[in-house]
Formats: C-alpha cells, structure tokens, sequence
C-alpha cells in the first residue's frame, strides 16, 4: 500500500494537483500553505556548487588491506592483514561547471574517505601524480584562467596558456594533461594518486613521508580528442553512467592501493624536495609497495545527499597518518572544508555521507544551521548529546586522548616569503615526453597546438621557450602541429 503524501509537518494532503483559488478560475490564495511549502522548498533545493570539482560521481565500497604496516603506522585501517574498512569515493572533473560534459581534458579528482575505527580519513587526490602549482596562494588565479573570462563568459586560451606561460612549475603537469591519459575513458579506467606527500607514524614515535598511488585494475583506457568530443555531445554523463551501470551490474571496479615511503630522516637529503607537488619521487629511488584493495561496490540511493553533499577534506585525518609541509597541501587543509563550511553549513559533518561510520564523535560545537540533523549511524548527533557544551568539565563530558598525540616535526628557517620559483620546473616533464611513444608524442604535439595557435605571439613563444627546456624535441613537434593548425 502506497504512504500517505504529507506536507513537511507530517500532514496529509488532500489535494496535491489543484492549488487553493478563488474561484475555479483564479485568484491563488496566499494561504494555500502547501503550495508555498513546495515552491519555497524548490527554489531551495541546490545548495553552492563547488567552485572546483563541481561536476562528480560517487559510491561506497570497501578497503581491504593486504599488508600489515604497524611498523608505520597506528592507523586502524593500515594494521591487521585483512582489515576490512568501509569507504567512499568521489570523482570529478575540475574546471566544468555541476552540468558540464564528463568527457572534457581536464585532470579528474579521485577523492578517496575511509570510514575507520579512529576516524574518517581522507585522502582526497587526483588522477595525475602531479599538479600545475606548488603553492596555494597561486591556485584562485589558476582557476579563473580555467573557468570563464569574467567579460565574454567564454572558456579562454589566451589566460590559461598566459598563466602556464609565466608559472613553468606547470609543465609537468600540462604535459600529464595534453597526453593521451588527458581524457580518462572512464573514471574505472585510470589511476588516482594521493598526489601530496603525506606521512604515517607509528607506536614508537617514528615518521614516515608517504605518497598514495591507486592503481586501476580494469586498465588504463582513454579518448582520443575526437572520441570525447563526439561522446559530449551523445552523452555529457557517459562517465556517471558507466560507474553507476556497472556497480548496479556487480562488476565492481578496483584499484590496487600502492604506497611510496621515505624515512622522515631521508627529506634532507634527497636530491628533489619531497614536498614539491609538481614532481613525482621516481619509482627507481621510492618502488611501489602494494598495501591492499580498494572496490567500490555499492551507488547511493540519494545522488544529492551523498554524493553532492560529500565533504571530503584533506584535514580529515585520524592518529598515524599525518600532512606534510606542502605548500599546497598546507592551503587545501584549510580550503576544502571551508568550502562545505560555505555550501552546505556548519554542521556539513552531522549527514550520513560525512559522519564517522565506524565511531561516534564527541565533541562540544553547538549550534549552526541544522544542529542536530542526520547522523542515523549513532542515534545523535554530536550537538545534541547532553547539556554539556565545554570542556574540560566535571559533567562526564568526552575527554582528550594523549595516547594519540602526533609525534612533534621539528620545523627550522627563517619566516619569509620563500622564492619557489628557484626550484627545477623542466625535467620530469621531459622524463614523461621522452616515455611516450612517437604516436603519442604526435597526438601531444596536436593537443597542444589545437589551443596553443589561438594565443597571442608572445604568449606562444614563452611557452614555446619553455617545450624547448623540456626537451628540444618536444618544442619543435609543437611548432611543427601549429604550423600545420594556421594552413
Ligand atoms: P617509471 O618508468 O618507473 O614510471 C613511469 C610512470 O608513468 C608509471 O607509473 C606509468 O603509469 C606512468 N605513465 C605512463 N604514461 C603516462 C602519462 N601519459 N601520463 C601520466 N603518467 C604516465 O618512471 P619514474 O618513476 O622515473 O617517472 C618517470 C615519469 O613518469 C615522471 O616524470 C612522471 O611524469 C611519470 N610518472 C611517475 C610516477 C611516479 O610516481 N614515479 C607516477 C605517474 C607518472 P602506469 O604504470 O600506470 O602505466
């Protein structure tokens, strides 16, 4: 038997088809109170979009960890062989707006959480291992050049290859770009990275700088520029339909979970700073050590409570894994769930999607837009629990936990502005030039040329000048495919 249809306060509605008028042909009646609810809830029911990310896919699924590394970590999910531990992941294009095609060149977030025992634990990367900047405070300038210029609303060249003219630090990740693994097949299809350095710490006190690598198990697969543009405009959602199809059809994708770690000791020493997120730690120095299996398994029921209202943020972190001095690392801490703070509210932790699954949490925040809402794994939420709002107290009220106190980094320099442009920007971007085969040398030389002949001469020839630092090679083969772009 169907439910009743309510009104908001658990009514029932006797007429859901005819608003309330003054005779059969009108005037509305302003009190036609479930009228106004439903409009007034409509216009309400988008919350912001992300300002980056907006355009995304989710589902849940399930860690499974398949080597023991309590040798590096107290962390609930990284200790025990076979641990199993719930999670869920969001994927996403960057630059496109909530309803932009899924085909577009653009690097795909891969924003992992893990709902363990101590915590919720993010690891919210991208599919490249790399990024264009080094340091957050460039990275609102990098966006706008990524969105639309602010006078035409139109996608412009012109600022995004003026920017990557004046930022090398960009050209590693420009060239991960205009590859050929620039337009993942599917968000199955490819890999993901941590791309940060984070660390781990384990019993006795000891650091680990880590970085992530998610290894696709379906394989690499990618679209060619005109597969992707034939596919925006058959299918813009082609991405969330084939993640979606195929968990609901039980082949359910996977990815190897790799770790790289380096003694903490070791920083100082290496010959690239570990910390600069536009270089990768070559695997011949820092080989990959196979730690488990991640699957996704299960959709969400709801795409806008879970997968739109998913908050995952670097900061989330639980005891034995730690950040790291990246810069860029250091402004995402604060950013991302500042931007939920922004789009959902303060209470953005209180629903389902973004509590703790695996422990309750404890704390005296009170108040906020929705206090009190969601959380149906513990009953209550935080905010409502008890009339206790400070700590410490004599009340009972939840207590702090030393056992889990982080060990200290000893941090030296002087406080300033530091230069980073004095760091070497060129030569992984050559070592991955000179990785690819002539044919996708060929289909770089294009991608690149198909924007890059638009720009003005002097913007061109900057970045030409950079191509050439790169690789001598790599620089002709540009100027060559613009050559053949302006017959
Ligand atoms: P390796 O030969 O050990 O590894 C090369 C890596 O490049 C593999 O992980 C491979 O991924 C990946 N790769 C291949 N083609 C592309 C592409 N078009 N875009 C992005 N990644 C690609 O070499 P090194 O570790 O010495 O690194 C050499 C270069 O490889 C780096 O400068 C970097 O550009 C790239 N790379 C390095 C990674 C690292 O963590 N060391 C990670 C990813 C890329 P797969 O095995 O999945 O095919």
């Amino acid at each position: 038997m169907n439910s009743r249809l309510t009104s908001q306060n658990g009514a029932p509605i006797a007429d859901d088809q005819n608003s309330l008028t003054a005779g059969a042909r009108g005037g509305v009646m302003l009190q036609d109170w479930h009228l106004i609810e439903k409009l007034a809830h409509f216009n309400r029911e988008r919350v912001p979009e992300r300002v980056v990310h907006a355009k995304g896919s989710g589902a849940y699924g399930t860690f499974t960890l398949t080597k023991d590394l309590s040798e590096y970590t107290i962390a609930d999910h990284f200790c025990g062989v076979g641990k199993q531990t719930e999670t869920f992941v969001r994927f996403s294009t960057v630059g496109g707006e909530a309803g932009s095609a899924d085909a577009e060149r653009d690097p795909r977030g891969f924003g992992l959480r893990f709902y363990t025992a101590n915590g919720n634990h993010d690891v919210v990367g991208n599919n490249t291992p790399v990024f264009f900047l080094r340091d957050g405070i460039k990275f609102p300038d990098f966006i706008h050049t990524q969105k639309r210029n602010p006078k035409t609303n139109l996608k412009d060249p012109q600022a995004m290859w003026d920017f990557w003219s004046l930022n090398p630090e960009a050209m590693h990740q420009v060239t991960i770009l205009m590859s050929d693994r620039g337009i993942p097949a599917t968000y199955r299809h490819m890999n993901g990275y941590g791309s940060h350095t984070f660390s781990l710490w384990n019993a006795k006190g000891e650091r680990f700088w880590i970085k992530y690598h998610f290894k696709t198990l379906q394989g690499i697969k990618n679209l060619s520029n005109e597969q992707a543009n034939k596919l925006k405009g058959i299918d813009p959602d082609h991405a969330q339909r084939d993640l979606y199809a195929a968990i609901e059809d039980g082949d359910c994708p996977k990815w190897s979970v790799n770790l790289q770690i380096m003694p903490e000791a070791d920083a100082k020493e290496y010959h690239l700073n570990p910390f600069d997120l536009t270089k990768v730690w070559p695997h011949k120095d820092y080989p990959l050590i196979e730690i488990g299996v991640l699957e996704l398994n299960r959709n969400p029921d709801n795409y806008f409570n879970e997968v739109e209202q998913a908050a995952l943020s670097p900061a989330n972190m639980v005891p034995g894994v730690g950040a790291s001095p990246c810069k860029m690392l250091q402004a995402r801490l604060f950013a991302y769930a500042d931007a939920q703070r922004y789009r959902i509210g303060a209470n953005y932790n209180n629903l389902p999607v973004n509590c703790p699954h695996a422990t309750e949490a404890n704390h005296y925040q009170r108040g906020g837009h929705m206090a009190g809402s969601g959380c149906p794994f513990h009953g209550k939420t935080p905010d409502n629990r008890g009339g206790v709002n400070y700590g410490p107290n004599t009340q009972d009220g939840p207590v702090q936990q030393p056992q889990f106190a982080e060990p200290a980094l000893d941090i030296d320099g002087v406080m300033a502005r530091h230069d980073k442009t004095v760091e070497e920007n060129y030569a992984q971007a050559g070592d991955l030039f000179r990785m690819m085969s002539p044919e996708q040398q060929q289909a770089l030389f294009a991608t690149i040329a198909s924007t890059l002949h638009l720009v003005t001469d002097e913007v061109r020839e900057r970045m030409l000048a950079h191509f050439d630092l790169c690789d001598a090679a790599y620089g002709d083969g540009i100027r060559s495919a613009i050559a053949a772009c302006k017959l």
